[in-house]
């Protein structure tokens, strides 16, 4: 049965050799005289021809092939006819005359056509995942994948990186997301959970002395459902030992690079830019920002700090920001769109929205009455204007002002296309607060995770406004996607404590949760920090996925369903009694 090449080998080369191949008949054309057939596999496509004036019998039994039929085929490699040369596929000089067929396997009538690329419901394909997975597109994305993998492993090994496998059943320490919990017959009432990641075990390691450790591994979270995020997903999850915020975006970087020009063949220059969180907020809006857009959030406080608008004279009174936008050749959207946006811009949150349109070297409509004659010529500076631009401004506090400037500039970007999609950008952001309130819990909470470092360290550091500190915390972007994301970690157990204090995490709930490593790190824990990265999403960003459940082999709906197995189920009683549970009624 072994086949003696795969069906993407064949060429002018082998003329005249008796051949094996494997595959599923991927079309078939019954040309009468002559039966053809594309014999595809995972490599490719080869013609077979079957031809009555050769073998008839075999020539009858090709007659009953079907769509997806798995074959094998021993034949004869032979010159395609001019007619049917085809450049798109390396085969496409030969065909293949078939001697002997044996059908290894039937088909039904799939729900889809393998061989076309139309548009098919997504239940459905998730439904019939094995077949939607042997489409030409899918598999690249898997190759692809699989690829990202060994160039990932590979540079890591030559880094003298260890691969170490940490547990799937842990304590369940939940901070941030929900735990996945797994109960177990041998521990009544007790409770295992899934990884949220295996932050904690890596930082262990490196007490253990690993000193560089990485594993490709799925972490759990049971968060609410949003469009694009899976329950489980897959990081590329590195630690290292003595090292500072430089050493690991240095290596993530190249990691990046090596990725990026083996995998795809595209170079990344290095270095890639850094900017601090604060910078991406007032000049973008987000903590990740999209650079491949051609303009940026401006600030106007200074501009406007002696304006007799009411509007922004309340504003500079509070401490509050103005900023804007230029919108190239904007002056064309109707009354109609600018009144959608500001509606828009107000359900977001914005007070309001105001715009000026540049026309003929002069500002028209919006606020234009408003603004003296200094201020129009400042801003006509500000944002070297030219004619045809629109000026969208927000008023408001600092928090409402970059996140609305931001969404906006993001939805123009899209409506515009003035995104180019063949290019790669790459941004770190440092410094990302370490400490966010959290209204809703009433508390600060970690903005990265409770083992982050503070970028200065000293006693009373969390005396004063712990909002205003600083993390050792870096986030690798692209193209607006967080790809990247890690830190330096505390490794001072006293400094470790006054963290979960802050967090306003008692001493005995942090000895409860994290005793384990508060005691390793009386133990002599070296300075450490890592990073993760989210391959999933690498993945999608590499091949231009759609989705990112193109690029899991078997993902759940947006509704963290798998379709195919139909999971999660029910249990048989048993299981639930011998778990030592009781199901509420539901
Ligand atoms: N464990 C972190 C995360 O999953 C990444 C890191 O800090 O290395 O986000």
């Amino acid at each position: 049965m072994r086949r003696t090449y795969t069906c993407n080998e064949l060429t002018l080369k082998n003329i005249g050799e008796d051949v094996v191949l494997n595959g599923w008949v991927h079309s078939k054309r019954d040309h009468g005289s002559l039966i053809f057939i594309d014999l595809r596999d995972r490599y490719g496509l080869t013609q077979i021809v079957f031809n009555p004036e050769t073998n008839k019998n075999i020539y009858m039994q090709a007659k009953e092939l079907r769509s997806e039929y798995v074959l094998e085929i021993h034949g004869k490699v032979e010159t395609r006819p001019q007619e049917s040369l085809n450049n798109a596929i390396k085969t496409g000089e030969i065909e293949v005359e078939v001697k002997d067929l044996i059908v290894l396997n039937k088909s039904k009538t799939t729900p889809f056509e393998i061989s076309e690329d139309n548009e098919i419901k997504e239940e459905l394909r998730l439904t019939y995942r094995y077949l939607d997975l042997r489409k030409k597109k899918l598999q690249n994305n898997f190759i692809l994948r699989s690829k990202v993998n060994q160039i990932t492993r590979n540079f890591l090994y030559n880094n003298d990186f260890l691969e170490i496998e940490t547990p799937i059943l842990m304590k369940s320490t939940p901070e941030g997301a929900r735990d996945f919990l797994v109960p177990s017959r041998n521990h009544p009432g007790k409770f295992y959970a899934l990884p949220q990641s295996p932050q904690t075990y890596k930082q262990l390691l490196m007490i253990a002395g690993f000193d560089q450790y990485f594993q490709i591994v799925k972490c759990f979270r049971d968060e609410d459902l949003r469009k694009d995020r899976q329950p489980e997903f897959t990081q590329i999850d590195i630690e290292m030992s003595f090292v500072e915020v430089d050493d690991v975006i240095d290596m993530a970087s190249k990691l990046i690079c090596e990725i990026f020009e083996k995998s795809i063949g595209y170079k990344i220059k290095l270095p890639i830019e850094e900017i601090s969180y604060k910078e991406a907020f007032e000049r973008f809006g987000n903590d990740k920002p999209d650079l491949r857009i051609p303009f940026e959030i401006v600030t106007l406080n200074e501009l406007f700090k002696n304006s007799e608008f009411m509007v922004f004279k309340e504003t500079i009174k509070n401490k509050g920001s103005i900023a804007g936008i230029k919108i190239k050749g904007g002056v064309s959207f109707t009354r109609k769109k600018i009144d959608l946006m500001i509606e828009d811009a107000k359900n977001k949150g914005a007070k309001g929205l105001a715009y000026l349109k540049f026309k003929d070297g002069n500002f028209e409509t919006g606020i234009s009455k408003f603004l003296s004659s200094d201020e129009k010529d400042s801003l006509k500076r500000k944002f070297e204007l030219d004619d045809g631009d629109l000026l969208l401004l927000v008023a408001d506090s600092y928090n409402v002002v970059y996140p609305i400037l931001g969404e906006i500039r993001l939805e123009i970007a899209n409506e515009l296309n003035l995104i180019n999609e063949n290019e790669y950008n790459f941004l770190w952001v440092v410094d990302f607060p370490l400490l966010e309130f959290s209204e809703e819990e009433n508390r600060f909470v970690a903005r990265h995770h409770p083992f982050t470092q503070p970028k200065l360290y000293s006693e009373n550091i969390f005396d004063e406004s712990p909002e205003n500190i600083i993390a050792k915390a870096y986030d690798l972007v692209l193209n607006g996607n967080e790809i990247a994301g890690g830190s330096i970690r505390i490794h001072q157990k006293k400094l470790q404590e006054r963290m979960f204090e802050i967090l306003k995490i008692s001493k005995k709930e942090a000895e409860q949760k994290f005793g384990f490593l508060l005691n390793a790190l009386q133990y002599g824990a070296p300075p450490h920090g890592g990073i993760a990265f989210g391959l999933d999403r690498l993945i999608m960003l590499l091949t231009k996925a759609k989705s990112i459940r193109d690029v899991i082999a078997f993902p759940k709906t947006n509704s963290a369903y798998s379709l195919m197995e139909g999971a999660p189920s029910y249990v048989v009683d048993n299981q639930i009694n011998d778990l030592h549970l009781k199901l509420k009624n539901i």
